[in-house]
């Protein structure tokens, strides 16, 4: 391909809301025979709601969102903005809390008033009480515990973005196998891909951030030729590690900076558009 072509290509790219970072890209992206989609913010909307508070013992619902939003309060994760924005909606008075420290892809902790109060994923506890454990099937549970044990179990959802199941169906019409990769329960990553058409089997779910450019490795090993798509600060180093990594612009600055294409519109279509761009492109050149 010449370059003055390649150079067409990503101008018609920018066109579409594309925003492809040099020329050299689109001949990567022609290569692709794999996707790799995150759920949080990438086929969701990542703008989530709490939709559900469940003490275990005498906490009451209030005190247990007052805490967890203390702890959650400087985090730009989607979990912790829920419960932050609940908490505000509510019109309740956040404690101060101190030496807050985030757990990347598991939730945060941070002390109020001496005591060490912990809001994210089981595994951040020794005991969650029978009466609050499991997935609930209206969305992601973390929950919020001190001393070790989970306290209160808190839902939130955000919706599946209208139009990401027909934006896996044209990657699926481009001869694409898509993946769901996320470090969401498996619950959770099962309903939502049900509800966008990736195959069942073709989910992997509780991937910490430090395991995801792992599963894109292990792809690449196998020969395929990876496209990664992400928005979160979790999802940066499997951008990195992929053959193309595809940002939406929606995201945060460090998955935009990790990838080679950045998304103006956040559509899975916007995907399929820059892949079949990219083929078209290099024919028309070649
Ligand atoms: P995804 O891969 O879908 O974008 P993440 O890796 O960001 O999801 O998060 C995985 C899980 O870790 C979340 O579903 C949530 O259970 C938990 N989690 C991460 N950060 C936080 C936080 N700040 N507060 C509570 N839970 C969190
Ligand atoms: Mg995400």
């Amino acid at each position: 391909a010449t370059p003055t072509a390649l150079l067409a290509g990503t101008g018609r790219g920018a066109q579409l809301g594309v925003l492809i970072k040099g020329p050299e890209i689109l001949e990567s992206t022609r290569r692709v025979d794999v996707v790799l989609l995150d759920k949080t913010g990438t086929v969701t909307t990542g703008r989530m709601r709490l939709v559900g508070i469940t003490p275990a013992g005498r906490l009451t619902p209030t005190a247990a969102l007052q805490a967890a939003a203390a702890v959650e309060v400087g985090s730009e994760h989607p979990v912790a903005q829920a419960i932050v924005t609940s908490a505000r909606e509510r019109n309740l008075a956040l404690p101060p809390a101190a030496n807050i420290t985030a757990q990347p892809g598991s939730g945060v902790r941070g002390s109020i008033k001496g005591t060490q109060v912990t809001v994210g994923r089981p595994e951040l506890f020794d005991k969650v009480p029978e009466q609050i454990a499991g997935p609930d099937p209206a969305g992601t549970t973390v929950y919020v515990g001190w001393g070790g044990v989970a306290r209160a179990a808190l839902t939130v959802a955000d919706g599946v973005r209208p139009d990401s199941a027909h934006g896996i169906e044209r990657l699926h019409e481009l001869g694409l196998r898509t993946y769901l990769l996320t470090g969401d329960n498996a619950a959770t990553a099962a309903g939502v891909a049900r509800d966008i058409g990736i195959e069942a089997g073709d989910v992997f779910a509780g991937v910490r951030p430090d395991e995801k450019h792992e599963v894109v490795q292990r792809l690449r090993r196998q020969g395929h030729v990876v496209a990664m798509v992400g928005d979160g600060v979790n999802d940066a180093a499997a951008l990195a590690e992929a053959d193309l990594g595809i940002a939406m612009g929606s995201g945060t600055d460090i998955a935009m900076e990790s990838a080679d294409i950045v998304l103006m519109r956040p559509q899975v279509a916007a995907v399929a558009d820059a892949i079949h761009l990219s083929r078209r492109t290099l024919r028309i050149c070649l």
